[in-house]
């Protein structure tokens, strides 16, 4: 049986959940290589909430300040139902990290990079995984670089983070189980005069039609909800300055069929994605990633599949269960 410092992992994809796999097994002593097929980093704020579970695991590595050292901590989040206040702060939770710490996406892709530079780790940027096959023991791979070259090579394991539509999921014919919800969301990120505090998460109901408020960064915010015309209809005392992104998206509620396929491995959305009701999504990413280290360095990566299955399965159930309440999709629980 080869040492764990001899074996040839391969990481595909560069999101956060990519690098979060690549620096947890280099804490085991492994160099893996990580390839990832964009050659620009992602400018969209897109996850900014990271969960105190995901504190812990970067501290397990002692590298939690490194990798929030830019975000701001947010102590408390206030649902207005009609002009019923409840807040829920954070700070009374015991835990070592009792708050939610906020950062736009490519700010946390930064730091983790950063961290991976100073553990002697390159992202191989603009290497594409065109196909995978597993044989035996072992998986075949072809990547090809943006000039064209291609190179076929064989790991001891992959851990495949390759984002929701996963190109690799869909070749090893593995299905993504689950369904999508009636209403689209619409969100935005603007700057607006407003008297919110910039370190709370807010949830109004004006109109009924839920509206939450985040900060993003600086005097950035980000606003999300099921009202198409959402920029005209906020809650009263807000006046909109600049439009900095706006998008549409319909919410999935889906799990791979199978988080193992011979020696390649499936983390982050490439393996589940829900509504972002809870902000779980990229934490529980990272979560499979740091799983994916723990149980390679024990030798049990046989219950990979399993661990993730169930603990996925839970945190999908309990989104699934907010995200109707909150959009009145629930005939029983309606706000
Ligand atoms: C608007 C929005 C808001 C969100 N808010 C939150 C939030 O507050 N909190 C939260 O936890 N989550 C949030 N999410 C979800 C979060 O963005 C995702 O869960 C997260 O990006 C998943 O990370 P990932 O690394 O699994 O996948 P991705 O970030 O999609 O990364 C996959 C990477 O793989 C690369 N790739 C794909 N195919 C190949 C290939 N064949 N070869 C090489 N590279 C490849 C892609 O280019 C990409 O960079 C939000 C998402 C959106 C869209």
């Amino acid at each position: 049986m080869k040492k764990i410092e001899e074996l040839k992992i391969l990481v595909i994809g560069g999101g956060p959940v990519g690098l979060s796999a690549a620096l947890f097994l280099s804490h085991k002593g492994i160099k893996p290589r990580i390839v990832e097929k964009l050659t620009e980093v992602n400018k969209y704020s897109r996850a900014l909430a990271i969960n105190p579970r995901t504190l812990e695991l970067f501290d397990k590595i002692n590298a939690v300040a490194e990798f929030i050292k830019d975000s701001y901590r947010v102590n408390a989040a206030n649902f207005f139902i009609g002009s019923r206040l409840v807040i829920n702060n954070f700070e009374v939770v015991n835990h070592k990290f009792p708050f939610i710490s906020v950062q736009p996406q490519y700010v946390s892709e930064r730091a983790l990079s950063e961290l991976l530079n100073q553990r002697g780790i390159t992202i191989e940027k603009g290497v594409i995984v065109k196909e995978v096959s597993t044989t035996n023991e072992l998986v075949k791979c072809e990547l090809q670089a943006s000039d064209g070259r291609t190179e076929s090579l064989v790991f001891d394991y992959i851990f495949c983070a390759d984002g929701a539509h996963s190109a690799i999921r869909k070749s090893l014919g593995l299905k993504f189980n689950g369904s999508t919800y009636n209403s689209p969301l619409f969100l935005c990120d603007v700057t607006f005069k407003t008297n919110l505090n910039p370190n709370d998460f807010y949830l109004f109901f004006p109109k009924s039609q839920p509206v939450f408020f985040i900060r993003i960064e600086r005097d950035s915010w980000r606003i999300i909800g099921t009202d198409p015309e959402i920029l005209d209809n906020l809650p009263k005392g807000h006046e909109i300055q600049n439009v900095l992104w706006q998008s549409n998206f319909v919410i999935n509620n889906r799990i791979i069929e199978k988080f193992r396929f011979g020696n390649v491995f499936f983390g982050g959305d490439a393996a589940h994605v829900h509504s972002p009701a809870g902000g779980r999504g990229m934490n529980l990413g990272i979560e499979d990633a740091f799983v994916f280290a723990e149980l390679l360095a024990e030798n049990r990566l046989n219950e990979y599949d399993k661990l993730r299955k169930n603990a996925v399965k839970k945190t999908l159930s309990k989104i699934d269960m907010i995200t109707k309440v909150i959009l009145g999709e629930n005939f029983f629980y309606r706000i």
